[in-house]
């Protein structure tokens, strides 16, 4: 299709159930058009960006919006570039740009790990960082990972900017603090430093292409044999995802042992509200964060100490 020689974004009529889809050049038109739709009525109109998530809902009927906004000529929203000692995900990286982003396994290990083990190559070549983050599964795989790296995103509407940590982004069950005439444009993260150790785990039926039974993220930071820092993600466990913060409380300042660890290991257990469900029961769930915390945390030690 020939771009509008006007200007204006493009609007088509679909088969797939009876929205618009409109295609703004970039991201100023993206956002009139959410600021123009929350003005008039509405709500009607939601972000488009890999679809991986919101095509599913729609053909399934769990979503009908009026008017989809494709993000996919938003080029200056993709990529990721490192600026005042802060990593940047543009707000429409995919997972393989992420994998493919010169030293991203030294910026956020966490991240790469969650990425590689992300759907299969078709879904990670669409699917977007921030998609991942607005959909707000609790199975989420790149949440854990940016809460252990004290991720912020950057949200903007035509009114402006703000910015808000990735720990006060959800409000529940796929509820998040976005506006409905907001988009997140970036991601970031402070560079990790040397000594530090950041690790993620995805629990799952399988290897590839599988929803996370548990997916659970550590960063670790080590000064003078102590832990200066701890961050634990759990994923897949409550409604939303959160971090395991009295468990951290119990290894700040302190020489990690092994009775230690599995103190804390313990600890974030009871941070868990699993659900029973066809992949895992709460009990596995709970038994998997254990596990899990205390390998990635003596992983993490053995590599500092
Ligand atoms: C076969 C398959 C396998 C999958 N495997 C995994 C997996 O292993 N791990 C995993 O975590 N998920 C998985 N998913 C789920 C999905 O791929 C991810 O959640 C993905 O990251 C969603 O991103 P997207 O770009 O496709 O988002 P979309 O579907 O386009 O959008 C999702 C939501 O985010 C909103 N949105 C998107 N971008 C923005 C933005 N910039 N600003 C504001 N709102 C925005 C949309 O309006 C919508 O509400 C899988 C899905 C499928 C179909």
């Amino acid at each position: 299709m020939q771009p509008r020689r006007d200007g204006a974004p493009e609007t088509r009529k679909t088969m797939l159930a009876d929205f618009d889809l409109v295609i703004p050049a970039n991201l100023t038109q993206a956002l009139q058009i959410l600021s123009e739709d929350a003005t008039r009525n509405g709500h009607d109109a939601m972000p488009l960006a890999g679809g991986t998530n919101l095509l599913v809902d729609i053909r399934a009927r769990r979503a009908a919006p009026k008017r989809l906004i494709a993000l996919g000529k938003l080029d200056e929203l993709r990529g990721t570039t490192i600026d005042n000692g802060r990593v940047i995900v543009g707000g429409r990286t995919t997972l393989t740009d992420v994998l493919r982003a010169p030293r991203m396994a030294e910026h956020a290990p966490s991240l790469v790990q969650s990425a590689r083990v992300f759907g299969g190559q078709m879904v990670r070549n669409s699917a977007t960082v921030a998609g991942n983050l607005c959909y707000g599964s609790p199975a989420a795989d790149t949440v854990p990972p940016l809460l252990s790296l004290n991720a912020e995103l950057t949200l903007a509407s035509q009114a402006g900017r703000r910015v808000v940590p990735l720990n006060d982004f959800f409000l529940g069950y796929k509820q998040n603090v976005r506006r409905h005439d907001e988009l997140v444009t970036e991601i970031t993260w402070p560079l990790p430093p040397s000594n530090s150790a950041n690790l993620f785990y995805k629990l799952a039926r399988r290897k590839g292409d599988a929803i996370t039974v548990v997916g659970l993220a550590v960063t670790l930071v080590v000064e003078s044999g102590k832990c200066s820092c701890v961050r634990i993600a759990l994923g897949a466990v409550a409604p939303v995802i959160k971090r395991a913060l009295a468990a951290e409380a119990m290894l700040i300042d302190q020489a990690l042992t092994p009775t230690l660890i599995d103190a804390a290991a313990g600890q974030a257990v009871e941070a868990c509200e699993p659900i029973d469900d066809a992949r895992a029961s709460a009990e596995y769930r709970c038994h998997g964060v254990y596990v899990l915390t205390r390998r990635l945390l003596t992983q993490a030690w053995e590599r500092l100490s």
